[in-house]
């Protein structure tokens, strides 16, 4: 018993998503010795679902890691290919039993996981025997203090009006950045480059002034949802002031960031707003760097920023870019040491 309040208490300790993951696969692990153990994240778009493991493991192997955040959505596997999975992320309630071959087990057991309004995942246990009561309460008692665990932090984390993570959190996944550039992070495969955008809706004022706060927030949410899908499941979307928003985002070049941020701003566009009809952002973006910081990064996208705003609204540049037109000067904000 007091075993169970401790391995209780490592879960609820962490204040990181990821350690809460893999805690909760560990814990559940010790007490059910099943034969595979796995927490998948349903991600992408709602019509085409993907499964992106959090944590698992295998009964002999221990744990292993999850797939990195980034892991293209078509190189996972797609929710809709397994029909039990679908029907259990639908459902409120456990799938359980489910024979995998033949009457003498193993069995499959598929939870739905879910925080506050929002699902967004599924557990798969395989079990040498049916599961006991016992151990039905007992993923049940752990899988509602993980819930409990996640909205806690979806509401620490998560702006209220749009749903995005907020500015709080901002810092720390920037450091979880520069980690995997350096290579320090566990996640790191190779030597990504990470991109920050700063996003700034064009004369917001007016649609305030014109249609009411109301309306403009209602502006600031659709904004948000065309954020999300705009961008890939594992770009980080954060709203960082009124009309502002930042996107962290992967990319191996220059061109390639551009493209993605392009492809948000076109979007935006096209989309007819009711009542207020076409909104249109203005986007700056930077490369991060491996000795940056996150008021530097932030500052440089934010001349960018100013210089798309000067040049007729409705635009993407790349502070590099600007810098090597000989548009910007470099400035040295970030405490950046030059290696030469
Ligand atoms: P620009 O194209 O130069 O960015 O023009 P702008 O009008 O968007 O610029 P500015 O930053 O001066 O105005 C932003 C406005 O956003 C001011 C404020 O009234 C509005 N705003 C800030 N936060 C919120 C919010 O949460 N809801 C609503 N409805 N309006 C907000
Ligand atoms: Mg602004
Ligand atoms: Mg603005």
């Amino acid at each position: 018993m007091s075993d169970l309040i401790g391995s209780v208490a490592n879960l609820t300790g962490y204040r990181d998503r990821d350690l809460i993951d893999s805690t909760f696969v560990s814990v559940l692990g010790d007490w059910l010795d099943p034969i595979e153990l796995n927490l998948y994240r349903c991600v992408g778009d709602v019509s085409d679902l993907r499964l992106l493991l959090q944590a698992g493991m295998i009964k002999g192997s221990g744990m292993r890691a999850g797939d990195p955040s980034w892991t293209p959505l078509d190189a996972l596997p797609a929710l809709s290919a397994r029909p039990q999975f679908d029907q259990a992320f639908g459902c409120d309630e456990p799938l359980l039993d489910l024979p995998m071959n033949g009457h003498d087990g193993p069995w499959l057991n598929l939870f739905p996981v879910w925080a506050g309004a929002r699902r967004f995942g599924i557990i798969e246990l395989i079990s040498e025997q049916p599961l006991l009561p016992v151990q039905l309460r007992l993923v049940d008692g752990l899988l509602k203090i993980y819930r409990n665990q996640i909205s806690l932090l979806d509401y620490s984390e998560r702006d209220s009006l749009t749903g995005l993570l907020n500015r709080k959190t901002f810092d720390e996944q920037f450091l979880k950045c520069l980690d995997t550039m350096t290579g320090n992070g566990h996640a790191a495969e190779g030597s990504p480059t990470w991109w920050l955008g700063v996003i700034d809706v064009d004369h917001f004022k007016r649609v305030n002034d014109s249609f009411g706060h109301l309306i403009g927030d209602e502006v600031l949410l659709l904004v948000a949802r065309i954020l999300r899908t705009a961008f890939h499941h594992s770009e980080y979307l954060y709203r960082f002031g009124g009309e502002e928003f930042i996107v962290l985002l992967r990319a191996e070049h220059d061109d390639e960031a551009h493209l993605a941020f392009d492809f948000f701003r076109q979007q935006l566009s096209a989309f007819a707003f009711p009542q207020v009809g076409h909104v249109t952002a203005s986007v700056g973006f930077t490369r991060l760097r491996l000795m940056d910081n996150a008021s530097g990064s932030v500052d440089r996208a934010d001349r960018a920023v100013y210089h798309a705003k000067h040049s007729g609204r409705n635009q993407v540049h790349s502070y590099e870019a600007l810098v090597k037109a000989g548009v910007l000067e470099e400035v040295n904000n970030s405490g950046e040491i030059e290696l030469f």
